[in-house]
């Protein structure tokens, strides 16, 4: 029988001291368990060991742990170098390097070793964990427990289930990941499982900015930060995790889901990542890096001009348009109440999902004077905006003297349909959609994976709804007509609670009254 009850004596092994098998031997040991930490190189374990002491050291110095605490952490770590010492355990994690057909042997290996109880468990970043059981005879013991970097830190663990896994080894591993001080979601075998594949949503898109021109990545990086309230910019961490890691994860998703374009990488990407020039460890990726290892930003060229005389208004809602109104109030530029703009004009529009040529084109306003202001993102931080091929530029730099007219900041960007941020929200929100659609993690598990896993400022169900499923599902629609990229093809998911109104995390069938 599987052991439910995880008293003193229950006994976690760790197969791989590298650095996720450190840090999992570390939070393990702190939670009570007795550990057994188990690397193929001679010496490896045993420094794993005396890197977690001096982590627990720096705890101590720091006053969060006490000092006794410390000696009992360690006296539960115990080290070896073969498979063998992990006989009786009641739980193994396997943290070896990413490779299937070494991981294959060792479950085998493992199932020989440990009792016919034991619970083996990997925390393979994106292999699938039934593939990694396959050679395995009891395969309902068989699960993932994939631990963020660096795992003492990270608060969030994915709790994957195969096919077979037994319903009584996924409630003991949450119930330990508990015990580990972390927060657990529940997530199906799936390739990069929820938050390896959702976060996709975040820089795929951002790799459409940059293969579009839409604005450099220092732009891009500052309007997902400012406008967004992300804390780091999709180019940014790209640089910093490296382009040798980011490419062929990103390249092998893209292959395991049989070319879907939403995983599609571009060109440029690839060509970054062959030419060497990898992020922050080469000196250049996105950015290039001075000899101190900061990113060289050219500066943005500062516009200065004189307020427009008077402006021209249009907006897809009526919030939109009174942002607009209390701007031009602001400012004291007359808006002209003509229905059609008077020849010359500025006309200042703040389309849905709509490119400004699109807009410009089907309100009958002339290209050259038409501005569209990102309005749902960024209006009190930082403003985005853009205008057709073309537009004249006096007319651009009149608009930005208004839209900087009360002390906000704008920058511009090329004509885009959705700007940056509408667009990779919708992006990243349809994404998570398509996995709730999948049966991948519940609504719920969705948001919070994304939150703790990968920082994201809101989940992307609730980002979605703050903005509303309707609007999500009209910004997703207009950037699959615009592209006719099924990229962009809008997610059932998405599709019925969209036309509803309801609440993206409403699930398929209520639950049943009590
Ligand atoms: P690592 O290279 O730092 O450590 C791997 C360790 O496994 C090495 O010390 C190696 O000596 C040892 N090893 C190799 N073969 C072994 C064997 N047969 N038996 C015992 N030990 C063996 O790797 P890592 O970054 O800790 O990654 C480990 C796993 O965790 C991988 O599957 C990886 O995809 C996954 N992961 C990594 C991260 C991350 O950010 N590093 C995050 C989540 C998951």
């Amino acid at each position: 029988m599987i052991r439910t009850q995880l008293e003193a004596d229950y006994t976690v092994g760790v197969v791989g001291a590298g650095t996720m098998g450190r840090g999992i031997a570390q939070v393990a040991a702190q939670a009570g368990f007795r550990v057994r930490l188990v690397d193929v190189k001679p010496g490896v374990a045993e420094q794993a060991r005396d890197f977690v002491d001096k982590m627990l050291g720096r705890a101590v110095e720091k006053g969060k742990l006490q000092t006794d605490e410390r000696a009992a952490t360690m006296a539960r770590i115990e080290t070896a170098s073969e498979l063998a010492a992990l006989a009786g355990s009641d739980l193994v994690i396997e943290a070896v390097i990413e490779d299937l057909e070494l991981k294959q042997r060792i479950f085998a290996d493992l199932e020989e070793i440990c009792g016919a109880d034991a619970v083996l468990v990997s925390n393979t970043s994106a292999l699938p964990i039934a593939a990694i059981g396959a050679r395995c005879a009891r395969r309902e013991r068989v699960a993932g427990m994939h631990f963020m970097n660096p795992v003492p830190l990270m608060k969030l663990v994915e709790v994957i289930s195969t096919p077979f896994t037994a319903p009584e080894v996924v409630a003991v591993l949450l119930v330990l990941a508990e015990r580990m001080n972390k927060t657990a979601i529940r997530v199906q075998d799936f390739p990069a499982f929820l938050a390896g594949n959702c976060a996709r949503g975040f820089y795929t898109e951002a790799l459409r900015f940059n293969q579009e021109s839409l604005a450099p990545p220092a732009v891009i990086d500052r309007i997902v930060r400012e406008a967004g309230g992300f804390r780091m910019g999709p180019f940014e961490v790209m640089d910093l995790v490296g382009l040798d890691v980011n490419y062929p994860a990103s390249k092998s998703l893209f292959e395991a889901a049989f070319y879907d374009p939403r995983y599609r990488l571009t060109p440029q990407f690839r060509l970054l990542t062959e030419a060497g020039m990898l992020g922050r460890k080469t000196g250049a990726g996105f950015y290039r890096y001075d000899a101190d290892g900061k990113a060289m930003i050219e500066p943005e060229a500062a516009v200065s001009a004189a307020l427009p005389a008077a402006v021209w208004l249009w907006a897809h809602d009526s919030g939109a348009r009174e942002r607009l109104q209390a701007l031009a109030a602001t400012a004291g530029v007359e808006v002209a109440a003509a229905e059609r703009p008077p020849a010359g004009i500025l006309c200042l529009v703040a389309p849905l999902g709509e490119d400004a040529s699109t807009t410009a084109a089907r309100l009958g306003l002339d290209p050259a004077h038409t501005v569209a202001v990102d309005t749902l993102y960024g209006w009190d931080r930082l403003r985005t905006v853009m205008a057709p091929p073309g537009a004249d530029q006096a007319t651009v730099a009149a608009a930005l003297a208004l839209l900087g007219a009360d002390g906000t900041a704008a920058v511009r960007i090329n004509d885009s349909p959705g700007f940056i941020m509408p667009r990779l929200q919708a992006n990243i929100t349809n994404l998570a959609c398509d996995l709730c659609q999948q049966g991948i993690a519940a609504p719920d598990d969705v948001d919070l994976g994304m939150r703790l896993g990968f920082n994201f400022p809101e989940g992307p169900l609730a980002a979605g709804d703050r903005l509303g499923s309707g609007v999500m599902l009209e910004l997703v629609q207009a950037l699959h007509e615009f592209y006719g990229d099924d990229r962009y093809r809008p997610s059932p998911w998405l599709r019925r609670r969209g036309v509803l109104g309801l609440a993206l995390n409403t699930p398929e069938r209520a639950p049943a009254a009590a």
